[in-house]
Protein backbone atom coordinates (compact mmCIF):
# COMPACT_ATOMS: atom_id res chain seq x y z
CA UNK A 1 0.00 0.00 0.00
CA UNK A 2 1.31 3.46 -0.88
CA UNK A 3 -0.17 6.39 0.99
CA UNK A 4 -0.55 9.85 -0.68
CA UNK A 5 -2.21 12.42 1.01
CA UNK A 6 -5.63 11.05 1.66
CA UNK A 7 -5.97 8.71 -0.90
CA UNK A 8 -4.67 4.52 -0.11
CA UNK A 9 -3.06 2.71 -3.36
CA UNK A 10 -2.47 -0.83 -3.90
CA UNK A 11 1.01 -0.95 -5.80
CA UNK A 12 1.12 -3.35 -8.34
CA UNK A 13 4.57 -3.81 -10.11
CA UNK A 14 5.41 -5.57 -13.33
CA UNK A 15 7.81 -5.83 -16.71
CA UNK A 16 5.54 -3.26 -17.89
CA UNK A 17 6.83 0.26 -19.37
CA UNK A 18 4.58 2.83 -17.67
CA UNK A 19 2.71 3.86 -14.39
CA UNK A 20 -0.76 3.76 -14.89
CA UNK A 21 -3.22 4.53 -11.95
CA UNK A 22 -6.61 2.96 -11.70
CA UNK A 23 -10.37 2.91 -10.10
CA UNK A 24 -10.55 -0.91 -9.47
CA UNK A 25 -14.60 -2.31 -9.76
CA UNK A 26 -14.55 -2.32 -5.94
CA UNK A 27 -13.97 1.66 -6.62
CA UNK A 28 -10.23 1.42 -4.80
CA UNK A 29 -7.13 2.90 -6.15
CA UNK A 30 -4.33 0.71 -7.28
CA UNK A 31 -1.25 1.47 -9.36
CA UNK A 32 0.83 -0.01 -11.73
CA UNK A 33 3.94 0.26 -11.97
CA UNK A 34 7.48 -1.35 -14.12
CA UNK A 35 9.92 -3.08 -11.67
CA UNK A 36 12.41 -0.27 -11.80
CA UNK A 37 10.31 2.39 -9.66
CA UNK A 38 10.48 3.59 -6.18
CA UNK A 39 7.85 4.21 -3.88
CA UNK A 40 9.19 7.50 -3.51
CA UNK A 41 8.92 7.74 -7.03
CA UNK A 42 5.80 6.37 -7.19
CA UNK A 43 4.20 8.83 -4.52
CA UNK A 44 5.00 12.39 -6.60
CA UNK A 45 3.13 10.30 -9.52
CA UNK A 46 0.36 9.86 -7.39
CA UNK A 47 0.51 13.17 -6.35
CA UNK A 48 0.33 14.70 -9.64
CA UNK A 49 -3.05 12.78 -10.39
CA UNK A 50 -4.80 13.18 -7.10
CA UNK A 51 -6.99 15.62 -8.73
CA UNK A 52 -8.14 12.92 -11.39
CA UNK A 53 -8.31 10.39 -8.50
CA UNK A 54 -10.23 12.47 -6.47
CA UNK A 55 -12.97 13.01 -9.33
CA UNK A 56 -13.02 9.73 -10.74
CA UNK A 57 -13.44 8.24 -7.22
CA UNK A 58 -16.33 10.50 -6.85
CA UNK A 59 -17.97 9.52 -10.27
CA UNK A 60 -17.30 5.95 -9.12
CA UNK A 61 -19.69 6.66 -6.27
CA UNK A 62 -22.01 8.58 -8.03
CA UNK A 63 -22.37 5.75 -10.28
CA UNK A 64 -22.75 2.84 -7.91
CA UNK A 65 -24.58 4.23 -5.13
CA UNK A 66 -28.27 3.37 -4.92
CA UNK A 67 -29.78 5.42 -7.37
CA UNK A 68 -33.17 7.06 -5.09
CA UNK A 69 -35.72 4.17 -5.17
CA UNK A 70 -38.57 3.99 -7.41
CA UNK A 71 -41.76 2.74 -6.29
CA UNK A 72 -43.45 2.24 -9.09
CA UNK A 73 -46.96 3.45 -9.16
CA UNK A 74 -48.43 5.22 -12.07
CA UNK A 75 -47.97 8.74 -12.87
CA UNK A 76 -44.04 8.50 -11.48
CA UNK A 77 -41.41 9.86 -14.18
CA UNK A 78 -38.70 8.49 -15.93
CA UNK A 79 -36.25 9.80 -18.40
CA UNK A 80 -35.97 7.22 -21.04
CA UNK A 81 -33.61 7.96 -24.04
CA UNK A 82 -33.55 11.57 -23.00
CA UNK A 83 -37.73 12.16 -22.69
CA UNK A 84 -39.34 12.68 -19.55
CA UNK A 85 -41.94 9.29 -19.46
CA UNK A 86 -44.56 8.30 -17.00
CA UNK A 87 -45.06 5.10 -15.77
CA UNK A 88 -48.55 3.00 -16.47
CA UNK A 89 -48.42 0.29 -14.55
CA UNK A 90 -51.30 -1.96 -16.05
CA UNK A 91 -52.58 -5.33 -15.49
CA UNK A 92 -53.52 -5.93 -19.16
CA UNK A 93 -49.88 -5.07 -20.65
CA UNK A 94 -48.85 -7.08 -23.68
CA UNK A 95 -45.31 -7.20 -22.43
CA UNK A 96 -43.55 -7.01 -19.10
CA UNK A 97 -42.48 -3.18 -19.66
CA UNK A 98 -42.53 -1.24 -23.05
CA UNK A 99 -42.22 2.41 -24.16
CA UNK A 100 -45.14 3.40 -26.06
CA UNK A 101 -44.56 6.93 -27.06
CA UNK A 102 -44.08 8.76 -24.04
CA UNK A 103 -45.65 6.09 -21.49
CA UNK A 104 -43.26 3.27 -19.68
CA UNK A 105 -45.91 0.55 -20.07
CA UNK A 106 -45.06 -1.57 -16.60
CA UNK A 107 -47.46 -5.35 -16.08
CA UNK A 108 -48.63 -5.28 -13.02
CA UNK A 109 -47.34 -8.88 -11.79
CA UNK A 110 -43.59 -7.13 -12.89
CA UNK A 111 -43.26 -4.43 -10.67
CA UNK A 112 -40.61 -6.80 -8.33
CA UNK A 113 -38.37 -7.09 -11.85
CA UNK A 114 -39.18 -3.79 -12.98
CA UNK A 115 -35.55 -2.56 -11.91
CA UNK A 116 -33.82 -5.61 -14.06
CA UNK A 117 -36.41 -4.87 -16.89
CA UNK A 118 -35.58 -1.21 -16.97
CA UNK A 119 -32.16 -1.94 -17.15
CA UNK A 120 -32.78 -3.99 -19.70
CA UNK A 121 -34.68 -1.56 -22.05
CA UNK A 122 -32.26 1.14 -21.33
CA UNK A 123 -29.60 -1.37 -22.45
CA UNK A 124 -31.31 -2.38 -25.67
CA UNK A 125 -33.18 1.35 -26.36
CA UNK A 126 -29.12 2.57 -26.19
CA UNK A 127 -28.39 0.13 -28.94
CA UNK A 128 -31.25 1.56 -30.82
CA UNK A 129 -30.53 5.01 -30.22
CA UNK A 130 -27.13 5.70 -29.77
CA UNK A 131 -25.70 4.63 -33.21
CA UNK A 132 -28.14 7.86 -34.95
CA UNK A 133 -26.59 10.50 -32.47
CA UNK A 134 -22.95 9.28 -33.48
CA UNK A 135 -24.11 8.96 -37.02
CA UNK A 136 -24.80 12.22 -36.74
CA UNK A 137 -21.72 14.01 -35.03
CA UNK A 138 -18.79 11.84 -36.57
CA UNK A 139 -18.82 13.06 -39.93
CA UNK A 140 -19.35 16.95 -39.06
CA UNK A 141 -16.16 16.03 -36.54
CA UNK A 142 -14.30 13.50 -39.13
CA UNK A 143 -13.84 10.67 -37.16
CA UNK A 144 -14.56 6.73 -37.89
CA UNK A 145 -15.83 5.69 -34.41
CA UNK A 146 -15.55 1.48 -34.02
CA UNK A 147 -17.80 -0.72 -32.49
CA UNK A 148 -20.68 0.70 -29.88
CA UNK A 149 -21.19 -0.97 -26.61
CA UNK A 150 -23.78 -0.14 -23.84
CA UNK A 151 -23.38 -2.20 -20.78
CA UNK A 152 -22.46 -1.36 -17.02
CA UNK A 153 -19.51 0.60 -16.75
CA UNK A 154 -17.66 1.22 -13.42
CA UNK A 155 -16.55 4.95 -12.73
CA UNK A 156 -17.14 6.84 -16.25
CA UNK A 157 -20.84 7.43 -18.03
CA UNK A 158 -18.47 6.53 -21.35
CA UNK A 159 -15.44 6.13 -22.91
CA UNK A 160 -13.61 5.74 -25.87
CA UNK A 161 -10.77 3.25 -26.60
CA UNK A 162 -7.35 3.44 -28.01
CA UNK A 163 -8.97 1.96 -31.12
CA UNK A 164 -12.12 4.64 -31.38
CA UNK A 165 -14.76 1.82 -30.07
CA UNK A 166 -17.26 3.36 -27.82
CA UNK A 167 -18.52 2.34 -24.37
CA UNK A 168 -21.63 3.65 -22.79
CA UNK A 169 -23.24 3.28 -19.21
CA UNK A 170 -27.12 2.00 -19.61
CA UNK A 171 -27.49 4.77 -17.26
CA UNK A 172 -26.92 7.12 -20.12
CA UNK A 173 -30.14 6.74 -21.74
CA UNK A 174 -31.97 8.25 -18.02
CA UNK A 175 -30.41 11.32 -18.81
CA UNK A 176 -31.87 13.74 -20.81
CA UNK A 177 -31.38 14.77 -24.40
CA UNK A 178 -28.73 17.34 -24.26
CA UNK A 179 -27.00 15.82 -22.00
CA UNK A 180 -26.89 12.00 -23.53
CA UNK A 181 -25.55 14.27 -27.12
CA UNK A 182 -22.41 15.71 -24.87
CA UNK A 183 -21.56 12.61 -23.80
CA UNK A 184 -21.39 10.89 -27.02
CA UNK A 185 -19.42 14.30 -28.44
CA UNK A 186 -17.28 14.13 -25.88
CA UNK A 187 -16.31 10.22 -26.62
CA UNK A 188 -16.35 10.95 -30.40
CA UNK A 189 -13.46 13.84 -29.27
CA UNK A 190 -11.42 11.37 -27.51
CA UNK A 191 -10.51 9.88 -31.35
CA UNK A 192 -8.86 13.37 -32.32
CA UNK A 193 -7.63 14.02 -29.13
CA UNK A 194 -6.71 11.56 -26.30
CA UNK A 195 -6.97 13.96 -22.94
CA UNK A 196 -8.79 16.61 -22.17
CA UNK A 197 -6.33 19.19 -23.49
CA UNK A 198 -7.36 23.02 -25.07
CA UNK A 199 -7.51 21.24 -28.11
CA UNK A 200 -9.75 18.33 -27.08
CA UNK A 201 -12.24 21.53 -25.74
CA UNK A 202 -12.21 23.38 -28.64
CA UNK A 203 -12.96 20.04 -31.13
CA UNK A 204 -16.33 19.75 -28.00
CA UNK A 205 -17.22 23.02 -28.79
CA UNK A 206 -17.33 22.96 -32.55
CA UNK A 207 -20.31 21.15 -32.94
CA UNK A 208 -21.57 21.65 -29.05
CA UNK A 209 -21.07 25.02 -28.21
CA UNK A 210 -23.39 24.48 -25.20
CA UNK A 211 -21.60 21.57 -23.62
CA UNK A 212 -20.62 23.66 -20.41
CA UNK A 213 -24.16 23.39 -19.59
CA UNK A 214 -23.90 19.81 -19.73
CA UNK A 215 -20.93 19.17 -17.41
CA UNK A 216 -22.86 21.57 -15.32
CA UNK A 217 -25.74 19.37 -14.97
CA UNK A 218 -24.07 16.46 -14.85
CA UNK A 219 -21.53 17.73 -12.05
CA UNK A 220 -25.07 18.86 -9.96
CA UNK A 221 -27.74 16.35 -10.86
CA UNK A 222 -25.12 13.38 -11.41
CA UNK A 223 -26.44 9.90 -11.09
CA UNK A 224 -29.35 10.72 -8.98
CA UNK A 225 -31.33 11.30 -11.85
CA UNK A 226 -30.70 7.71 -13.72
CA UNK A 227 -33.68 5.81 -12.54
ZN1 LIG B 1 -13.06 12.48 -21.46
Amino acid sequence: MLKVGDVECAVLRSARRSVAIFIERDGSVSVRAPLSVSDEQLAKVVEKKLPWIYRNVALWRELNRGAPKKEYVSGESFYVAGNPCLLDVREDAAEPLSLIGDRLVLKRTHISKADELLRGLYRKLGYERLPAIVERYAPRMGVKPGRLRVWELQNRWASCSDKGNLNFHWRVLALPLDVLEYLVVHELAHIKHRNHTNDFWAEVEKVYPQWKGATEWLRVNGAGRSF
